[in-house]
């Protein structure tokens, strides 16, 4: 028997891997990205050969035979035909456009869901940028979670884009205006469309006053609806009076990362990071300098040494100062959780190493975490640690033994003065080094 060959050579110890449940259910997923693959591209085939018949018949029917395919498609499939449509155009995209994408697809290196994200999100992309686009998406479709690809995608697409962002937000404004959406049971909405900075500081604003108010002894109502009051007694008499001191003076609190240089030099501007607000991206340039004007409704976090960055306070206080915190919040971004999307700024502040284990707190043992991560990091068998000199990138060990990496959306540098610096101090003093 030639095939037992090979388990001759194999020593009398030797156990093949078992798997476990989640290898199971890993398989079968691997399994059904194999497929989806393999229907895009049959119906991409399909839609081809269907439309060849149709040729000779002249061009005004082409739109004709279109619905007729997705009709075709959608009988077929027991789908609606919006849904076919959607097949129709994913197929396209990754047979004509992404081929590289589809055949990650095609073995099982990225998820169908990872598929769709990328070719909706490069489809919004300059035609002649998707090439560019495409080759930087790829390793991160292979190892980012949805919701963390997704992010990291828009983000580099704005970006790439950020030398028109300034136009096409200054088109968008023009279309801001405020709707009243009827409702049932006497019901309606009111639905502001407005720049996004405004937007979440109005939201934030309210949430901090619900807050507030939720504390009061026999207050039932929930946060939602704490918040609906609240915006009708603001709209309506324009005033917080009746509202207890403490929470009638609340500001909102956006943070807005800005390029330092980008403030002072176009040229500058042209070539680095464009301005982001965290939890909402990238805005113009001109914005961020407007909203770097002073006003203390603003938190800025210049992407460049500032003097007085807290790093650490030590054993001397078990809850980070202020700064500290906001640069934890700010290095993540989001909740450090895998995949998980929770704005940093509404985490709480988790001590990696326990403060009653002699954890300290500093910037390389604070992590923001929403409070279900923060539940299943305390509470269950995963295991979570910083990963040591990395800049705040996290290890998550599930129970079963897997290990994920969720990165920080920014790295905080280290700073080290140059001594020519010190004959120019200037914007361009310090020498930024990466951890
Ligand atoms: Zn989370």
């Amino acid at each position: 028997m030639e095939d037992a060959a090979w388990w001759d050579g194999v020593g009398e110890d030797f156990l093949p891997p078992v798997p476990d449940a989640v290898d199971l259910v890993i398989e079968a997923a691997t399994m059904v990205s194999v497929f989806a693959a393999q229907r895009l591209t049959r119906i991409d085939a399909m839609r081809r050969e269907l439309l060849r018949e149709a040729t000779g018949r002249g061009d005004g029917v082409r739109e004709i035979v279109e619905r007729s395919i997705r009709l075709e498609l959608a009988t077929a499939m027991r789908v609606t035909e919006y849904a076919a449509g959607r097949l129709i155009a994913q197929a396209e995209a990754l047979v004509r456009r992404y081929p590289s994408a589809l055949d990650a697809l095609g073995a099982a290196r990225i998820t169908e869901k990872h598929a769709e994200i990328l070719a909706d999100v490069l489809d919004e992309a300059p035609v002649e940028l998707r090439e560019q686009l495409l080759a930087r998406a790829m390793p991160l479709a292979e190892s980012e979670p949805v919701g963390t690809f997704r992010r990291a995608l828009r983000t580099m697409v704005e970006t790439v884009q950020a030398t028109t962002l300034e136009e096409r937000h200054r088109r968008a404004v023009a279309q801001r205006r405020l709707v009243i959406e009827p409702g049932q049971d006497g019901m309606a909405g009111l639905w502001i469309f407005a720049p996004a900075v405004e937007i979440h500081a109005i939201h934030g604003r309210l949430t901090e006053m619900a807050k507030v108010l939720a504390k009061r002894e026999g207050e039932t109502r929930s946060r939602d609806q704490l918040r609906a009051d609240i915006a009708a007694d603001l709209l309506i008499d324009g005033s917080t009076d009746h509202l207890p001191s403490s929470a009638s003076g609340i500001r909102a609190q956006v943070v807005v990362t800005v390029p330092v240089l980008a403030l002072l030099d176009d040229a500058l501007a042209a070539e680095g990071d464009p301005a982001t607000v965290e939890g909402i991206g990238p805005i113009p340039l001109s914005r961020a300098r407007e909203l770097c004007g002073g006003d203390s409704l603003w938190m800025r976090v210049l992407t460049h040494p500032e003097t007085g960055m807290v790093l650490s306070v030590g054993r001397d206080s078990y809850r980070p100062p202020a700064a500290l915190q906001r640069l934890v919040r700010w290095r993540a971004d989001r909740c450090m959780g895998p995949g998980c999307s929770m704005p940093a700024s509404r985490c709480e502040i988790d001590h990696q190493v326990r403060w009653v284990d002699d954890g300290e707190t500093c910037l390389d043992n604070n992590l923001p975490f929403c409070k279900g991560h923060h539940l299943a990091k305390d509470n269950t068998d995963w295991r979570v640690r910083q990963i040591e000199g990395s800049g705040g990138s996290v290890a998550w060990t599930s129970p079963t033994g897997r290990r994920y990496v969720v990165h920080p959306a920014r790295r905080v540098p280290a700073f080290t003065i140059q001594s020519s610096a010190i004959r120019d101090a200037g914007e361009r003093s310090f020498a930024a080094a990466p951890f």
